[in-house]
């Protein structure tokens, strides 16, 4: 079986006092059945490792650098991820791919670079809103997949996050039909049945349970939802229940 997971993306937000947030999420979910991820800023990295220790809140980093160690200022090593606590990164989030010319090709040598630190590589997949009027969908999201995962990969060192780029932060959601569409085609193309396959994309308390209820949909990635307790720890309840 995939492991259920819920993975929180905080992006370019948090300071240290929303460290508190996390404090009440362990208290209010001590022992969650599913997977418990946030991926904060860097800055927040090991503080939060620091606070989760002891508890099931897992820590991971937003991306990483494909070298170990070297001449580029202002990247992250998987190995300093490691070293600060992660247990996962996220790579190729559509913000990435856009704002920083991210192609598939840099997504899978970072993933590698990931896998052979002992990070989880949470792979993010997504078509744009023109490519799904254009009916080219299931084309983009299973080539991205295709040139993005490294040989190697497995249910351990990979998960696969779908996130069609026009609902992110957009409040707007596919519906049932089209994430299940999605999820089954990435279901038969993944190279191994048990990864985990997320849904993100305006995933909030109010349509969780819907969205987890599909067969192939293992958990969420979680932007805005996932920056306050309450909202982030309904979606963990609703996970645990489906
Ligand atoms: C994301 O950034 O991965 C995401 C899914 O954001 P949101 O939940 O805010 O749409």
């Amino acid at each position: 079986m995939p492991c259920k997971l819920a993975a929180g993306n905080w992006k370019m937000n948090g300071l240290r006092a929303d460290l508190d947030e996390m404090r009440a999420l362990i208290a209010a979910h001590p022992d969650p059945d599913c997977g418990m991820l946030i991926c904060p800023p860097a800055t927040l990295l090991a503080p939060m490792a620091d606070l989760a220790q002891g508890s099931r809140l897992l820590v991971g980093g937003q991306d990483c650098h494909t070298a170990k160690s070297g001449a580029h200022t202002g990247d992250l090593s998987a190995d300093m991820l490691a070293d600060a606590g992660a247990r996962h990164v996220i790579l190729g989030h559509s913000e990435r791919r856009a704002d920083h010319g991210e192609g598939s090709d840099l997504v899978a040598a970072k993933a590698r670079a990931a896998q052979e630190a002992g990070l989880t590589a949470i792979i993010c997949v997504g078509e744009t809103e023109a490519e799904r009027d254009a009916g080219t969908t299931l084309e983009v999201v299973l080539g991205q997949l295709r040139e993005s995962v490294p040989d190697g990969s497995n249910a351990g060192n990979t998960v696969i996050a779908y996130e069609p780029v026009w609902a992110i932060g957009t409040g707007r959601t596919p519906t049932l039909e089209q994430i299940a569409e999605v999820h089954d085609a990435l279901r038969a193309a993944v190279p191994d049945a048990e990864m985990s396959l997320l849904y993100g994309g305006s995933v909030k308390p109010g349509n969780a349970a819907d969205i987890f209820a599909l067969a192939n949909v293992d958990g969420a990635l979680v932007g805005g939802a996932s920056l306050k307790a309450s909202d982030f720890g309904a979606i963990i309840a609703a996970l645990d229940a489906a």
